[in-house]
């Protein structure tokens, strides 16, 4: 049957039209039968450019751009979106803040060496491992706490945005029978606040890398043997679910160069509508497969029989044969048509 491989191709062929590569016709098939969808936060439902909302120094002497600066430049080599962010906030750094030993801590901030201040950004769980307490902090967004040499020196909130179109993504997902999980790094109040926002009812917040591979393997093993769970991240800190998820999907634009090494679906335009797009799209694919099978089985049963009781000439068994097999292919090169979807 050359209409199967052709259904494929097609699915495959009108995917990669509308930015969404997939790595293979079993990826197409398993996308079919996802039933779950489980999403990174950062970069993949926000956008992952935050801006700096507000600077709090902890010391009186202390300024708000002199602790911005030095959070930038100990964030320097990091290429997590929040030390992105916090570099452009802080424009051109003096030349006085030398980096040096710069160490990234998954999960939890950098570690760095700054003008011979040994200098730590990140979260209250960085602060902890050091032995400092950070404050609780009321206002929304991610919180990055600076501190240098062994005192705290105050906090920096940035916020991220949802990307435009993650709401009417959730809600598409949800639509098609769906189940919507989303897992952060970041803590709880800006968890359920972006959750809220987007209309996901089950969160996951302050986990570390290994945690959301545990978290995945959760719900792995609640899934039905017929089911797949697809996880949907930007490589930065979740390249390991990336690969434990029995579809990984990475955002091409953003993401990072490992992301769409581990991933077996890459969406080129980071758009989270495409995850439901690309489901649509291997559902009809399956359906032209199945309606083939069906047709061209039939119609060798209908020849069997007629041939069986001699009413069968020639011609009827040339359709079976040849016109069945141009049938199926016209039927399977719908697969290339995603407008509709
Ligand atoms: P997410 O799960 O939202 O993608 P990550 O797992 O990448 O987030 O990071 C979790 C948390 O760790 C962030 O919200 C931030 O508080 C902290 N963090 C990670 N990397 C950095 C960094 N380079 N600078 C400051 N904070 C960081
Ligand atoms: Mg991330």
């Amino acid at each position: 049957m050359i209409s199967i491989p052709l259904s494929f191709f097609g699915g495959i062929g009108g995917a990669s039209a509308r930015g969404i590569l997939i790595k293979g016709s079993s990826y197409l098939e398993m996308l079919a039968k996802t039933d779950r969808v489980v999403f990174d936060k950062t970069g993949t439902l926000t956008r992952g450019t935050f801006s700096v909302t507000a600077v709090r120094p902890a010391q009186p002497e202390l300024s708000g751009q002199a602790l911005l600066q030095l959070a930038a430049a100990a964030e320097r080599f990091s290429d997590h979106p929040v030390s992105q962010s916090l570099r452009r906030a802080a424009g051109q750094l003096p030349e006085t803040l030398v980096t040096t030993d710069a160490r990234e801590l998954a999960g939890h901030g950098v570690t760095a060496q700054v003008g011979g201040r040994a200098v730590a950004a990140g979260n209250a769980k960085l602060m902890a491992a050091l032995g400092l307490t950070a404050p609780a902090v009321d206002e929304i967004g991610t919180v990055v706490h600076v501190a240098a040499d062994g005192a705290y020196l105050g906090y920096i909130v940035i916020s991220d945005e949802p990307k435009s179109g993650a709401r009417e993504a959730i809600a598409r997902l949800r639509a098609d029978g769906v189940r919507v999980v989303m897992l952060t790094g970041d803590r709880k109040r800006t968890a359920d606040a972006v959750a809220e926002e987007l209309g996901i009812a089950e969160v996951h917040s302050e986990l570390l890398p290994e945690d959301k591979v545990t978290q995945v393997e959760r719900l792995l093993g609640e899934k039905g043997s017929g089911e797949c769970l697809a996880f949907v991240g930007d490589g930065i800190n979740d390249a390991p679910v990336l690969s434990r998820a029995d579809i990984g999907i990475a955002m091409g634009a953003m993401g990072s160069d490992a992301a769409i090494e581990a991933a077996d679906v890459v969406l080129m335009d980071d758009d989270p509508m495409k995850i439901s797009l690309a489901m649509r799209i291997s559902r009809k694919t399956m359906r032209l497969v199945w309606q083939n099978i069906v047709f061209a089985l039939a119609v060798k049963a209908v020849c069997l029989v007629l041939g069986a009781l001699g009413i069968a000439n020639m011609w009827v068994a040339i359709f079976a044969d040849v016109g069945v097999m141009v049938l199926c292919v016209l039927n399977a090169a719908r697969a290339l048509d995603t407008k509709r979807l």
